[in-house]
């Protein structure tokens, strides 16, 4: 099992990056679960699913007390499917840091950063920056 933390320093959160790899990680997946505080019953069902060996497929949990969101991504068939699961739990992620700041329009939201995508292209400024900028809301 390969895991990842990550900073993010918007808003504070971090980001926890789990990467199965086969079901000998279902142990080690329940303390990593455990530290995002998600439910004992989720957990299990969490190692069944992973004692099954299962693929294509990812999980995202979220614990706004804590900042932390935890990412964890199954085996995958191939190159595309874990290129989709993987753009399917990034949303997530922005979903819910959204949803921490009180910004409920999730597609307004990803206008906002398109626009400053847009921005930083036409002013050649770097994306750190902006990420350091802080929220209207
Ligand atoms: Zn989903």
């Amino acid at each position: 099992m390969k895991v990842k933390s990550i900073n993010i320093p918007i808003y504070d959160f971090s980001l926890i990056l789990v990467e199965i790899e086969n079901k000998d990680d279902a142990d080690a997946v329940e303390k990593q679960l455990s530290r995002v505080k998600v439910p004992k019953d989720e957990i299990e069902s969490v190692k069944d699913y992973i004692s099954k060996e299962s693929k294509n497929g990812g999980n995202t949990y979220r614990n706004f007390d804590l900042k932390k969101i935890l990412v964890m991504l199954y085996p995958c068939e191939s190159d595309r499917k874990r290129r989709n699961v993987i753009n399917h739990e990034k949303r997530h992620v922005v979903d819910r840091i959204m949803q921490w700041a009180s910004i409920d329009d999730i597609e307004a939201a990803f206008y906002r950063d398109w626009e400053t995508d847009r921005k930083s292209t036409r002013l050649n400024s770097s994306h750190l920056k902006l990420s350091r900028m802080p929220s209207s809301a």
